[in-house]
Order: structure tokens, then sequence, then C-alpha cells
């Protein structure tokens, strides 16, 4: 376990002020201790708050994502949007697509599809979220799904060195629900499996989102197939963060 990197991508979602990026100074300070090697934290602010957290952070490990990015991957219309190259512009590395979140709101999979085409011709590197609903869990329905939004989410893209899938059943996000351990495992296995039937390909990384805290991380941690964790509420709070990271890691 300590020889992996762990990924930690911290969703702020819609929160987040500078007194907040001030706080997260004790993380920086881990991420230069021994231990934490080289594990990747990922901090995915508010778009307001992106160019001012790169520029806290730029000499550090710590790396920035959005967490989102409109379809349309030039300039154009489209009143309140942010685009790949606007993202890009403020020093981010990283972009979230398709979280369950955005999908509630209307994302469709040829959207995602664009928005992940978009961010990869801008360079920047790709979260790409999927997860079924508890009803299609409950319906069995679960690869069905996984594999529904995979395919068409990574539609026509050869090369996914730079996608990393981050699996978020959308029935823990926030909840403080989590799947058991063997649960995640088998989910992990069939994303495996559903990404190598159709793209031939063994390597991509998966991280787990939905509910981890400083309790359950350790066991997830454990699962060699899991590459990190997408951490919303808890990621906040930075004593929180460093607990789940400082658990994962050890
Ligand atoms: C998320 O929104 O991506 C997430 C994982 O949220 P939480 O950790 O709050 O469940």
């Amino acid at each position: 376990m300590t020889n992996i990197k762990m990924y930690f991508v911290a969703n702020w979602k819609m929160h987040g002020n500078i007194k907040d990026i001030e706080r997260s100074k004790s993380v920086l300070k881990l991420t230069n201790s021994k231990k934490f090697k080289n594990n990747k934290i990922i901090y995915c602010p508010p778009y307001t708050l992106l160019e001012k957290f790169y520029e806290k952070v730029k000499f550090s490990k710590i790396l920035i994502g959005a967490q989102n990015c409109h379809h349309n991957h030039d300039f154009g219309p489209f009143t309140g949007s942010i685009n790949s190259k606007l993202i890009k512009s403020t020093g981010a590395k990283y972009v979230i697509i398709g979280h369950s979140e955005n999908r509630l709101e209307g994302d469709t999979n040829l959207q995602i599809n664009k928005k992940i085409k978009s961010a990869l011709n801008e360079n920047l590197k790709v979260i790409f979220c999927i997860g079924e609903k508890l009803l299609e869990k409950k319906k069995n329905l679960t690869y069905k799904i996984l594999k529904k939004q995979i395919t068409n989410g990574l539609k026509n893209i050869k090369n996914l060195k730079n996608i990393i899938i981050a699996y978020e059943p959308v029935w823990s996000i926030g909840t403080g629900l989590t799947p058991k351990k063997t649960e995640l495992m088998q989910s992990i296995k069939k994303i495996k499996k559903i990404l190598y039937s159709y793209k031939k390909i063994k390597n991509v990384k998966i991280l787990y989102g939905g509910s981890v805290n400083p309790k359950n991380a350790k066991k997830f941690a454990e699962i060699n197939e899991l590459n990190g964790f997408i951490i919303g509420g808890a990621s906040l709070k930075p004593k929180k963060f460093i607990d789940i990271i400082k658990k994962s890691i050890n």
C-alpha cells in the first residue's frame, strides 16, 4: 500500500473562500513530509478560487483542478459557462467531468464525452466520474449503468493516459453510506472489465468517492486496485482531510 501513488482529490463543490485556502497550509505541510512520498493531492475549488489557489500552491506538490467545464471547446456565447481553455489559463491541471451532481442538472453522456475531449485537447487531466443510483443498484443494474457511462463518455477517445476514473455510487455521495469493501472491489473489477473489453486497456487509475472519512479510509485504501479517493465534505476540513490521507498512506 505504501508504495502505491494514491490520489486525494478534494471536491469543494459550491463551498470555499480565501480563508479556506489559507487553512490548507497544514495540508501543504504534510506534502513536504517524508511519509507523503509520491502521493498526490488535487484541490478542486469553485471556479472563482482556481487562480488564487493555484498561485498559493504552484511551487508545492499540490495540484489544482476544476469541478466541471463546458462542452464547447471554443469560446462563444455561453453566458455563465467556463470552457477548458479558460480552466487551463488559471493554472489548473485537472478537471472533474461527469459528477453525478452535474448529471442530475442535465449533463448528458454526449456532453460529457465532448467535455472530456475538450479537456484532453487542452492537456488537462480528466477525473471522469461514473456511478449508479440506489434504485439501479437495487435492480442489479450497476454493471449495465457503468458500461453505458464508460462507453458513451469515452467514445472515440483512444488515449486514456490522461484519464482517471472516479467511481462514485450516487447513493453514497454526501449520505454517510458506503459500499462494503467487497462490494467496492467487485465494482472496481467491473470497471476494469468494461475498460478492457472496450479499449483493451488495463492500467487506468480508479478512485473511489462517496462519504470517505477518517474512519473508513484505511479499509478502502487497502484495496490494491484502488488508486485513491475523491473527497467532498471532509476535504473542506483540513484536519479530517489530513486524517484521511495519513490513514490511507500508512
Ligand atoms: C463528491 O461529491 O465527489 C463526494 C465524494 O462527496 P462526499 O465525500 O461528501 O460524499
